[in-house]
């Protein structure tokens, strides 16, 4: 069923601050907050004040990569390294799904910024417990996560304990 355009405007609008009216409308539009918010400056058909307002994600999970930038968290991102380092390993069903739960876990809306690093450590901490092969392989695809991570010594580990 249609629902009539003004319904849903008049429902949506943002109201004058000087005098109440709902008739504003957008006159200007730009990226704040390197692309996490969007300002908009309004100005109200009925007695011209101009506000501006701004509109942000309420909880946006991100990421800072050792460079420093910040990217959006990616479930499907961790899910799929994880899945690539656990191919053909002998594991529970549910294994993959419980560790992009604890990357997860990480945040929370008093922490929204998580390294890189911290989110590949809980990665490997969960893999070394289920199984060490997926571990290395998630250590040699992944290892700019965690620089602390020492390879080769990890691998001669591994063989010794073979
Ligand atoms: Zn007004």
């Amino acid at each position: 069923m249609l629902v009539p355009e003004v319904q849903c405007y008049s429902r949506a609008a943002m109201r004058c601050q000087m005098c109440h009216s709902v008739d504003t409308k957008v006159i200007d539009s730009r990226s704040a907050e390197e692309g996490r918010a969007i300002r908009r400056r309004r100005e109200c058909l009925a007695c011209n004040h101009r506000f501006t307002t701004f509109e942000r994600a309420s909880y946006q999970p991100l990421v800072r990569k050792r460079d420093g930038r910040l990217e959006p968290f990616s479930a499907d991102k961790v899910r799929h390294g994880i899945e690539q380092a656990l191919a053909d390993r002998p594991v529970a069903a549910g294994t993959v799904e419980a560790l992009v739960l604890e990357a997860e876990s990480l945040f929370s809306p008093g922490t929204t910024v998580v390294s890189a690093g911290q989110i590949g450590d809980a990665v490997l901490a969960g893999l070394r417990a289920v199984d060490e092969v997926a571990y290395l392989r998630f250590v040699s695809v992944y290892r700019e996560f965690s620089g602390a991570i020492d390879f080769e010594r990890e691998m001669a580990a591994l063989e010794e304990r073979q």
